[in-house]
């Protein structure tokens, strides 16, 4: 069938317009490899926007769902299930935190981070509830966590916007100071600013962070939805600065492609009260047995160190890509890493990554001067290469 006919058949009319979407259908996916409609095969940098950790049809994660549903799908949250307990274990004993409350998305996940830092101030701090976020940060696209991200047009689309989230500037620590006020409870921040840009923060901030949030008596909130569960090369962010938070969240990856997410905080701070949090799908094992095989597998030995390991050969790669073609420069930690381009042409090489033939290549643009790259964790060096390989061949046609 020509992709004319093909194309042609795909009826979308009734499918909510909410983003710019080519004319595909992806129908199949193995590990970094994507296949549409027409059997055309492209190279998956997005991985379903850095959620497949492990890449697509990851084996362990199919197991566990066929496994799971054979047993039982969702008990309710009223009780407990096996999965939600095995994988709370899971992440307790590998972080600095005691509690754990699962979600479905990361959006999810920090508005209960929100509510957990409210409660907290409204307990331990004289009702204190505003949380210092950042410019250009993105926590979800809730109501409140829209109003905490830091997305520049964010704070009038939806307006009134949820009070109580000032902003400072990342990296900066005087402007999170002359924010703290009594009303302060929470600083909370993505280790690496992903859809900004991939911006890390440094390890000076991070450090002053810690030190001047335990000085005021508040809260230090980590989103590792997108950092977390093994990008960066840590099985978490923030342990990359040796730093331990009172609160943390995550998504994306711990679900490797299913929706799950989960809020995690240390006892002292994990004041919720039954009645206070929940949610239809909560802790459900189908999602929870997902998690519980990524997590294993991110823990298995020298994993991680891998991740860490291609990160290092990734950014060599683009460092070479960028100084041969006149770029500047690329950043990011472990395989969350961006390419700065020299001009706006960002959107550009996305659609003639994609368009490519006979192979295509799935790339995203935060920003129009800068590509992201969020790969699967065992993607091999060899994919990466091929990779910076077609980039070089598109940046040199523009
Ligand atoms: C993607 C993302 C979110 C939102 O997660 P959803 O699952 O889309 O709700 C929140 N924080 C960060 C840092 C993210 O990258």
């Amino acid at each position: 069938m020509n992709q004319k006919t093909n194309q042609a058949t795909i009826d979308t009319h009734s499918v909510m317009y909410i983003t710019k979407r080519p004319e595909l259908v992806f129908v199949e996916g193995q590990g970094s490899w994507l296949v549409d409609q027409n059997g055309k095969k492209y190279l998956d940098f997005l991985q379903g926007w850095a959620v497949n950790c492990l890449g697509h049809s990851n084996p362990g994660i199919i197991s566990a769902l066929e496994q799971q549903a054979r047993k039982v799908i969702n008990p309710s949250p009223a009780f407990y299930n096996q999965p939600m307990i095995d994988l709370a274990n899971l992440l307790t004993d590998n972080s600095c935190f005691n509690k754990v409350f699962f979600a479905n998305s990361g959006a999810e996940a920090n508005e209960g981070a929100i509510k957990l830092a409210r409660k907290w101030g409204k307990m331990h701090k004289n009702k204190a509830y505003e949380i210092i976020t950042f410019n250009h940060s993105f926590h979800g696209r809730t109501l409140a966590t829209m109003s905490a991200s830091g997305k520049d047009g964010w704070d009038t689309m939806f307006a009134p916007q949820v009070p109580g989230f000032p902003k400072a500037e990342l990296n900066d620590i005087a402007s999170v100071e002359k924010l703290i006020t009594d009303k302060t409870v929470a600083v909370m921040l993505e280790p690496v600013q992903g859809e900004g840009g991939v911006i890390p923060a440094s390890h000076e901030f991070m450090k002053q962070l810690r030190e001047l949030t335990k000085k005021h008596q508040i809260l230090l909130i980590v989103d590792e939805v997108q950092a977390g569960c093994g990008r960066t090369g840590k099985l978490f962010a923030h342990q990359l600065y040796d730093i331990s938070p009172d609160i943390m969240t995550l998504g994306k990856g711990i679900g490797g492609g299913v929706p799950l997410a989960a809020l995690l905080a240390t006892d002292e701070v994990a004041c919720f009260e039954p009645g206070d949090q929940g949610g239809t799908y909560n802790g459900n094992p189908l999602m929870t047995a997902v998690g519980c095989s990524v997590i294993n597998q991110l823990l298995a030995p020298g994993f991680l160190e891998e991740v860490i390991a291609k990160g290092e050969y990734l950014s060599q790669l683009l460092l070479e890509l960028s100084k041969e073609l006149g770029l500047e420069g690329e950043r990011g930690e472990g395989l969350l890493r961006a390419l700065i381009l020299n001009r706006d042409i960002g959107p550009e090489i996305v659609e003639r990554a994609r368009n490519l033939e006979p192979i295509g290549l799935l790339l995203n643009s935060p920003r129009p001067n800068l590509l992201r790259f969020m790969p699967a964790l065992n993607i091999s060096r060899e994919e990466l290469k091929q990779m910076v390989d077609m980039l070089r061949e598109i940046i040199k046609s523009i």
